[in-house]
């Protein structure tokens, strides 16, 4: 049994440091307790819950250890982000009234003492503004410092000072160098130790050859600091349990994104929909062979899929469970395991189910039509996850421009995430349709489809357009509006116009792939220009989403006894 409201992880977190006050004399503004009510309430409390019935009593005791291995992780993470994180939570225990309560509360939300949602914003009286270096190199060093003596040194130190698990500290004093490269093993020797015992246990209870193997070559490395085996292992993973635990992301690094945070997530496979992805794989050549483009720009031979899974999280710790929630992450990040082994996509279907009841539900009460607002389905909403996910590999990628070989990437530059995502996206619901009308897929499906992507596309601009996929989606419901394929009510609901989205969405899939393929940047430029913006029919309903939840605050209540 696991719970959200003190994770023993921090108790580890507490035990692990000596009490010292960090709280100065604080003059800034901080948010009063309203308002800081206010800031955590755009915080849906969910229960995340995965069926584990099927698992063998072994694998379960094997689950459980996973978890308890998971809980070290958010340990390391709250010292990467800051030093004085540590200190600080010690501090905010002590404080039993509301407003400490609320400040304890989306402390361990925001994992520190900054709303990760308000640029940053500092909610603790006394804390410094939020360290863009985090605590990967040394708190008074500055980032100039660092570049110098990155310069400086031969390519062996450089790969070691840049790679992903090692810290920058400051020597010794007499040391002919300023700084150093320690490596996590030493730097967070205690918790790897205890994190390691824990994937070692967990690897003796399981039978899965493949997940043994991650779990002993993953627990090996925590105390090498070398990853790749594991990495590898991880890669090769075929088991009911599929656990991600180690440093992973670089985007705590402000930086450099040089540096690995520590996280983890424990889940369980789902067969239903990993079987109906292997459906959908099967049937890709054929939706390629039908693509509404110009039949020289279809690939009469596609490589493998990427791999995917989907799952159903347990547990997740550190830097997966911060802020807002990861749905679905692409790992791993090292270029030597992707170029040998590719990488792997890993999708949180219950995540995603209590993002789409927590957010998105609402969302669609405010942004559609009341007659509509009954189509939105969840059933719909994923499986245009799955389908955006595998069209990334449909459509042009690798092109000829006057002659010359070259990559849709490579020539759409800076355009290119936005048109990838609106790509994924559209095509996404044009190949569902087409496999509708196949009779590969329900006709109900195409009844909800268009509705739920509506109201998503709401969900995702109000993350803001400056971001790939949020502008992808303006695009898309602006291109929409212009073809009179979504309409603007009087009282300023949408809603889908049935006739005529089917047609919207052929022609703008023909549109983006054609300029994909011709590597048109002026055209990708042209449109991202004039489609993704906030217009005001769209403004005005993000201003009346106000009271309504921008993420979750999952609770993990899975029974492991
Ligand atoms: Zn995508």
């Amino acid at each position: 049994m696991t719970s959200a409201s003190l994770p023993a992880s921090l108790l580890l977190a507490m035990a692990a440091v000596a009490a010292g006050s960090v709280l100065l004399q604080g003059q800034s503004s901080v948010p009063s307790e309203r308002e800081l009510d206010a800031m955590i309430a755009r915080f849906e409390p969910v229960d995340i819950r995965a069926d584990i019935s099927h698992l063998a009593a072994n694998e379960r005791r094997a689950l459980a250890k996973l978890v308890d291995a998971a809980r070290v992780m958010d340990a390391i993470f709250l010292r990467q982000v800051w030093a004085g994180n540590e200190t600080l939570l010690l501090e905010l225990l002590e404080d039993r009234s509301p407003l400490g309560e609320a400040r304890l509360r989306y402390f361990l939300i925001n994992k520190g003492p900054w709303s990760r949602l308000d640029h940053n914003r500092p909610f603790i009286p006394g804390v410094p503004e939020k360290p863009e270096q985090a605590n990967f190199y040394p708190p008074d060093a500055t980032k100039a410092e660092i570049e110098a003596w990155l310069k400086g040194l031969d390519e062996q130190e450089s790969a070691r000072a840049r790679g992903f698990f090692t810290a920058i500290r400051r020597t010794a004093p007499g040391s002919t160098q300023p700084f150093e490269a320690v490596p996590y093993s030493l730097v967070y020797q205690p918790e790897l130790t205890l994190a390691a015992t824990l994937l070692r246990e967990a690897a003796a209870e399981t039978s899965q050859p493949t997940l043994k193997r991650y779990l002993e070559t993953r627990a090996d490395a925590f105390l090498t600091n070398d990853y790749y085996e594991s990495d590898v292992a991880w890669m090769e993973l075929d088991a009911s349990i599929e656990p991600t635990i180690g440093p992973y992301e670089v985007y705590e690094d402000e930086w450099f994104n040089f540096k690995a945070a520590f996280e983890a997530f424990i889940t369980v496979r789902d067969d239903a929909e990993t079987a109906k992805l292997e459906r959908f794989g099967g049937l890709l050549q054929e939706i390629e062979n039908n693509l509404p483009i110009d039949p020289a720009f279809r690939n009469p031979a596609l490589g493998a899929m990427a791999p995917i899974r989907v799952v159903n999280v347990v547990f997740t710790a550190g830097d997966a469970n911060r802020g807002v929630q990861t749905a679905a992450f692409n790992l791993p990040n090292d270029e030597r395991v992707i170029r040998e082994k590719g990488s792997k996509r890993v999708m949180l279907k219950n995540v995603q189910e209590a993002k789409f009841n927590g957010v998105l539900v609402p969302i669609a009460q405010v942004a559609l039509a009341p007659a509509d607002r009954s189509k939105v389905s969840f059933d719909a909403f994923f499986t245009h996850i799955l389908m955006h996910e595998l069209m990334h590999g449909l459509g042009p990628h690798d092109i000829t421009v006057n002659g010359r070989k070259t990559t849709v990437r490579q020539e759409l530059r800076e355009t290119y995430s936005a048109m990838e995502e609106a790509k994924a996206d559209v095509s996404g619901l044009w190949a569902l349709q087409f496999l509708v009308d196949r009779g590969e897929l329900p006709a109900s499906l195409a009844a909800s489809m268009y509705d739920t992507f509506l109201a998503s596309a709401f969900r995702s601009i109000r993350f803001g357009v400056n971001e790939a996929h949020g502008r992808g989606v303006a695009m898309q419901l602006n291109y929409f509006l212009d073809q009179g394929a979504v309409r603007v009510a009087d009282d300023g609901t949408f809603a889908v116009v049935p006739d005529r989205i089917r047609e919207a969405v052929t022609s703008l899939t023909r549109e983006i792939m054609t300029l994909q393929a011709h590597g048109d940047y002026a055209r990708a430029r042209t449109m991202i220009e004039t489609l993704g913006v906030v217009r005001p029919e769209v403004q005005k309903v993000l201003d009346r989403l106000t009271g309504v939840p921008v993420d979750i605050a999952p609770r993990f209540t899975t029974p492991l006894d």
